[in-house]
């Protein structure tokens, strides 16, 4: 088992989960660049600024079982240590229009990458994220989109799956308040990626307004959801 702080981002071969690893890298976290395809995952490590060995390529799928399985199990052998989790991975579909209209085998997709995804990682990973000691985070990339009270009639599928990664947060958050583990939800904004489309701030500015969960003191909040360190309304 490695004696350094080690991070794992999961849907990190592009985006906002890329940058988030390279800021965590920066912050010299030991960094799991988790994805479904590391042919994908290798070039994407490559565009990247690590002392040498300190990213590692894996593969998950976060919306199979068995991949969330492996992907656990090839953590304990090595690095064998994970302070930091987080659960970024996530789909946006296009044609998620309004509820009445809504695909509901597209809203089952959704709501198992990312609800059910980060639900499975969290599990999975918790074993190891409990041998460790100060600075444990789970950090749940979620959206305004999920946010209740402010909810329209737009994107179904993601508004419900992101309302319902809020719950998984809330809900790890208070059982694993008494190991010190903080766990909250963030928005990173609207960011210019494949998902987010032209636009959006800088992919670093979303990936920061990641690593400020990251980042919290021990004694920070957990349970919460926050845009740039602010609480959003549920
Ligand atoms: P991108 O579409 O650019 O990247 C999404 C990432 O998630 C990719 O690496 C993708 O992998 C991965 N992914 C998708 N499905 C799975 C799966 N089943 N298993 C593992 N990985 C998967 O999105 P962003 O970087 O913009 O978004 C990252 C997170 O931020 C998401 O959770 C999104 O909902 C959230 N967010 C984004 C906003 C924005 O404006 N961009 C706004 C608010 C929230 P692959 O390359 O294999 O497809």
């Amino acid at each position: 088992m490695t004696d350094e702080r080690t991070a794992v981002v999961t849907g990190a071969n592009r985006g906002i989960g890329l940058a988030v690893v390279q800021q965590l890298l920066d912050r010299g976290f030991v960094t799991v660049l988790a994805c479904r395809d590391t042919g994908r995952g290798e070039a994407a490590a490559a565009t990247l600024t690590p002392a040498p060995g300190r990213v590692l390529v894996r593969r998950l799928d976060v919306g199979d079982d068995d991949s969330v399985r492996a992907f656990a199990a090839g953590l304990a052998d090595a690095p064998g240590r994970v302070d930091v989790l987080v659960n970024n991975a996530g789909i946006h579909y296009d044609t998620d229009q309004d509820p009445a209209g809504a695909d509901v085998g597209v809203v089952r997709e959704a709501f198992e990458v990312n609800a059910l995804g980060a639900l499975k990682v969290s599990q999975a990973v918790l074993p190891l994220l409990r041998r460790q000691g100060p600075g444990r985070r789970i950090v749940n990339v979620s959206s305004g989109a999920g946010s209740l009270s402010s909810m329209g009639a737009g994107t179904p599928a993601y508004a419900i799956s992101k309302a319902a990664l809020n719950a998984v947060t809330r809900l790890f958050a208070a059982q694993l308040a008494p190991d010190g583990i903080l766990v909250n939800s963030v928005c990173p904004g609207w960011v210019a990626t494949d998902m987010g489309g032209r636009g959006g701030r800088p992919v670093a500015e979303g990936a920061a307004s990641v690593l400020w969960a990251v980042d919290l003191p021990d004694d920070g909040p957990t349970g919460g959801f926050f845009r740039d360190g602010r609480p959003v309304p549920w």
